[in-house]
């Protein structure tokens, strides 16, 4: 099924409208799904429908939710979301934060129990928006763990997404490096499962601990485990990013001595920083115009396939998509029809809106 992103962002607007949100809350999920899959990420796109849907259902995830100020202090503003809808309550944290940062040079926003935030580059953005430098650091849990420590066998944790943005300079666009610590994001997992297509080498290990490529390992009632990115440094930085996430925000970490319900639970930690009030703006942009170009000019090895820095490829797939469409896979959009059905707004009206 090919969609256009309006149609994409009218249903999934609907869906959460009929979850119980407000117009305003609809509408910013809907956006920041559907952006996703622009930017190329169809693991945190309209896909994760279905998954909100069920969370609603169970009462893990609260519509309307404010984030909660648990203390403003300085540089440090802390937050608690409540299980509300992630790019709700984090987007106010990180809108808080720039007012900080502008006023103070840097802040430091911590933000608990939000549900899911989805792709953690939108946040990334907005910082850059705001001619600021951010990085993010965020876990996830009340969810079953899914990755394995290095030299393990079994999954201990989850994917762990990392973020740090620059903003555009006069000549440079934004860099945005926003990953996953594992070696692929889960949604890809659910992705290749849907698409019926094995995973790349050196991602996946089965029940057993041993490499595979069957995307079926993570569906088994004894789950496989996907691997850390690059090892024991992937691992490590999954390591820290679980404990920044937590350990300064009152957020939960994955391990035993806290409640795990079955929904997502993420946890961020969020450093702003205003260049202006370091080595100065004329600096930063010197440096990065210099070295981007520096960089990009080494010559491909395949002379398809050129010399990027991070942000380009979803600047490249938001580009192809808004003019091609966001192909959704026959598994994802049925799933996406049934939780339309769950939620109330029935599936003949979500066909509709989808294809408008
Ligand atoms: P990925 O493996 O596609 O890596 C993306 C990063 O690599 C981007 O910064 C991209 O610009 C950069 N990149 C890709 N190709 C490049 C190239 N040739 N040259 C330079 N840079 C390049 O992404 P992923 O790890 O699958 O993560 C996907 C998304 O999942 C992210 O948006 C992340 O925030 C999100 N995520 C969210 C959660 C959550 O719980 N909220 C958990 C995990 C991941």
């Amino acid at each position: 099924m090919r969609a256009s992103a309006e149609g994409l962002r009218r249903l999934v607007g609907a869906m959460v409208k009929a979850g119980g949100s407000a117009d305003a809350e609809a509408d910013l999920v809907a956006e920041h799904l559907v952006d996703a899959n622009l930017a190329g990420h169809d693991s945190h796109g309209v896909g994760m429908m279905p998954t909100y849907v069920r969370h609603l259902t169970m009462g893990l995830l609260v519509p309307n939710t404010k984030a909660k100020v648990v203390k403003d202090d300085g540089p440090a503003l802390m937050f608690d979301g409540g299980r509300g809808y992630g790019r709700a309550v984090a987007g106010e944290a990180i809108g808080a934060g720039i007012g900080r940062c502008r006023q103070l040079g840097v802040a430091v926003v911590t933000l608990a129990n939000a549900h899911h935030v989805g792709r953690v580059g939108r946040y990334g953005e907005l910082t850059q928006a705001a001619r600021l430098v951010s990085l993010h650091f965020v876990n996830v849990t009340d969810h079953r763990a899914l990755v394995a420590p290095f030299r393990g066998t079994d999954p201990r944790f989850v994917t762990n997404p990392v973020c740090i943005a620059l903003p555009a300079t006069e000549r440079q666009p934004p860099i945005l490096l926003d990953m996953a610590t594992s070696a692929i994001a889960m949604g890809k997992v659910r992705v290749a499962k849907n698409e019926g297509h094995e995973v790349d080498p050196g991602v996946l290990i089965d029940e057993h601990g041993r490499p595979t490529r069957d995307p079926h390992v993570m569906y088994a009632e004894k789950t496989g485990a996907l691997l850390p990115f690059g090892g024991h440094k992937g691992y490590g930085l999954a390591v820290v990013t679980e404990l920044l996430a937590t350990a300064l925000s009152g957020g939960p970490s994955i391990h035993p001595g806290n409640p795990r319900a079955g929904g997502i639970i993420n946890n961020m930690l969020s450093i702003l920083i205003d260049p202006g009030r370091f080595a100065g703006v004329d600096w930063f942009r010197r440096e990065v115009d210099g070295f981007v170009d520096f960089v990009k000019a080494s010559p491909p090895a395949d002379p398809q396939a050129p010399v990027l820095v991070p942000g380009d490829p979803e600047r490249l797939a938001r580009e192809r998509r808004l003019r091609d469409g966001i192909e959704v896979d026959a598994i994802t959009w049925e799933e996406i029809l049934a939780a339309a059905d769950t939620v109330g707004l029935g599936r003949a009206k979500a066909q509709a809106l989808g294809a408008s």
